[in-house]
């Protein structure tokens, strides 16, 4: 379990007003769990992240990993983690092999203890057969396998990872992300992984959001977007006065809740979904270019919370 309690943490330059980075951060982790912490650029996950790695010290707060006190006893903390950093980690000259056995040695593994786990760990990534190819001749997808079989190792109970995509086109995001989730239930794995793509989010167990360096939200991607609201359905339609037509039919009409997405698209809920939708088409069928469901994305969750935490500090 990594435990984040009050964490705070400035950056101070002579020359610069100091930044606020992160402004009592308080984060729970629970063991096995893989939660995604997501924020626009600028939010804080890294330095959150540099301070989980141990490379700041936080201005106040406390961080246990394990049971382990972080800032008491880093080193004995960071033996129970692995970590993916945002920049590419490996040696591009040195082979997969050559890479992977300064992180076994660093671990005190012997040769054969890592010779068994890369045969194990390299079998579901496209590089099993190039073990000894230098790093540079790899792909950019590959060397992420890589990052990710050599951080596994020393089998670590927890992953840490700072936006670990960043880089890798939509296939190899979405087979690197399908990877990390498989690792993370074979080896019950707790993960805290980095990203300002929201829809990342989507496989985590739960989500948190980071937003100028304070900690809005921490759930399931299914309970944040549920207190946005139910699915919806979107009606679009060629022309803004035929949508509007629809606008002002719908409008009369108990229990309907209209949003108007664009002049031609509106989106419209009801508690009687099926009866809503067959008066629609039975009534207003040859305005409807498409109609389809629309439920909230991550993204949409990010957007709701932030503004109402900035309508409350009003
Ligand atoms: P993220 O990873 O979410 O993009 P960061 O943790 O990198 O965010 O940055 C959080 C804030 O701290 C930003 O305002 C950024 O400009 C500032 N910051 C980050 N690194 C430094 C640094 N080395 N010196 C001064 N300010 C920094
Ligand atoms: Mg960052």
């Amino acid at each position: 379990m990594i435990k984040i309690e009050s964490i705070s943490y400035s950056y101070r330059n002579k020359s610069l007003p100091h930044i606020v980075a992160l402004d009592k951060i308080n984060l729970t982790i629970d063991s096995g769990e893989f939660v995604v912490l997501t924020g626009p650029n600028g939010s804080g996950k890294s330095t959150l992240f540099r301070i989980l790695c141990g490379l700041l010290q936080p201005s106040r707060g406390t961080v246990t990993i394990h049971g382990v006190d972080l800032l008491q006893h880093p080193q004995r903390a960071r033996q129970s983690y692995g970590i993916v950093f945002q920049k590419p980690a490996l040696d591009s000259h040195l082979s997969i092999f050559e890479n992977c056995a300064i992180h076994a040695a660093l671990y005190g593994m012997s040769r054969q203890q890592l010779q068994q786990r890369l045969q194990e760990d390299l079998s579901w990534t496209s590089v099993a057969d190039r073990l000894h190819q230098p790093v540079k001749t790899l792909s950019g997808g590959m060397a992420r396998q890589v990052e990710l079989v050599k951080s596994l190792l020393h089998r670590p109970r927890c992953l840490l990872m700072d936006e670990p995509t960043t880089g890798l086109d939509p296939i190899s995001r979405r087979e690197f992300l399908q990877a990390v989730r498989r690792l993370q239930q074979q080896h019950q794995m707790t993960v805290l992984m980095t990203s300002h793509l929201f829809e990342e989010a989507e496989a985590a167990d739960r989500m948190a959001i980071l937003h100028q360096g304070q900690l809005l939200a921490h759930d399931t991607p299914d309970r944040l977007r549920a207190t946005i609201g139910p699915e919806m359905v979107a009606v679009q339609s060629e022309h803004p006065d035929q949508s509007d037509h629809i606008w002002q039919d719908l409008k009369r009409r108990p229990g309907v809740v209209l949003q108007r997405h664009s002049p031609t698209e509106l989106w419209c809920e009801h508690a009687q979904l099926p009866e809503m939708l067959y008066d629609l088409l039975q009534h207003h069928r040859q305005f409807i270019t498409s109609l389809s469901f629309r439920r909230p994305t991550l993204e949409d969750v990010f957007v709701h919370v932030t503004r109402s935490h900035e309508e409350q500090q009003r």
